[in-house]
């Protein structure tokens, strides 16, 4: 199929984009990698009359670190936080993370704001910025406003943007020397969407780790947090038998959705997997 016939710009500056979108509402989108939005173009599952597209405003662009935290705008590619000294300095899960969205081509366009907006439960930004304590900074009608990961991602494919709102940049607090990260999808074959992944990070003190964060994706309706199994972790000298009890309550805890193609019996399952396995590489 091909997309309905809809109008383009290509607005130069921030405000001018916000009042493009505000003038046009509802039936403006905005475009910056197109990697997801082409295809439900495509596929008429949206009929936009104006596309907007954002990618030459230089203020949604560029990584840089500013003071205790990095500044990750919208525009900047899958690929540029793959091969940035910055973020494998600073954001260790994201370079982690890079290599398992789809393949370079598809990274060599798709963006990371775009990824945060789309909100989809399978990607993995969504999942390492609330396991990594993000911050979204959003522009709107009525100026600019910051809500944390936990507050953005709402349901399926629904976060807390307006459809006046432009996504400009997320800040990420730098990682400290002792932090230690894990992460990890299962998937069918590499670049596939995960059945089921883990965004971890935790401060390691000898055998115990304290300040965790688990995030577990494309098992719901949003990126969901194994707060009842952090609490467990938080603190205790890890060995066995804290595992299994971490792995317990993450199973209980997360009620784990069906997909097209895996159950979720399956997921619940694969929660407990990784999450196993994400404690014994944290602590080794
Ligand atoms: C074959 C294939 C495999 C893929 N596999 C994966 C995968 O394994 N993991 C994964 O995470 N992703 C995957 N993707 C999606 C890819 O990562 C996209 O790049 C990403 O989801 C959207 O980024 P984009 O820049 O292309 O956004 P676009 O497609 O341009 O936009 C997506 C949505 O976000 C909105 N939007 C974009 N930027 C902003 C902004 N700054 N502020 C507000 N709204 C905005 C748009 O209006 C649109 O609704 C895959 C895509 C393809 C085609």
């Amino acid at each position: 199929m091909k997309a309905a016939a809809f109008d383009y710009v290509k607005p130069k500056a921030l405000p001018e984009a916000l009042s493009l979108l505000a003038e046009a509402g509802e039936d403006a989108r905005l475009i910056a990698g197109g990697q997801t939005l082409l295809a439900t173009l495509n596929m008429r599952l949206s009929e936009p009359s104006i596309l907007i597209d954002i990618t030459d405003i230089s203020e949604l662009k560029g990584i840089t670190l500013q003071g205790d935290h990095l500044r990750i705008g919208a525009l900047v590619t899958h690929t540029e936080i793959e091969d940035s000294e910055l973020i494998a300095k600073h954001a260790p899960l994201l370079k982690a993370a890079a290599p398992h969205i789809a393949h370079r081509a598809i990274r060599n366009l798709g963006t990371w704001g775009g990824s945060l907006a789309y909100g989809d439960p399978a990607a993995e930004w969504p999942a390492c910025s609330l396991t990594l304590d993000a911050i979204m900074i959003i522009h709107g009608p009525a100026g600019e406003r910051r809500i944390s990961a936990q507050d953005f991602f709402i349901d399926l494919y629904t976060t807390s943007l307006e459809p006046d709102d432009i996504l400009v940049a997320t800040e990420i607090p730098i990682a400290s020397s002792n932090q230690v990260f894990y992460f990890h999808e299962l998937s069918r074959r590499h670049g596939d969407y995960a059945v089921a992944g883990l965004a971890a990070v935790a401060k390691k003190q000898g055998d115990a780790l304290t300040d965790c964060a688990f995030t577990f994706f494309s098992v719901g309706t949003t990126p969901v947090m194994a707060l009842q199994a952090q609490e467990i972790i938080n603190g205790q000298a890890v060995n066995q038998d804290l595992i299994a009890r971490a792995v317990s309550a993450a199973r209980s805890e997360i009620e784990a959705i069906a997909d097209i193609t895996n159950s979720a019996e399956a997921k619940q399952h694969l929660i407990g997997v990784l999450l196993e396995r994400g404690l014994k590489h944290l602590v080794s």
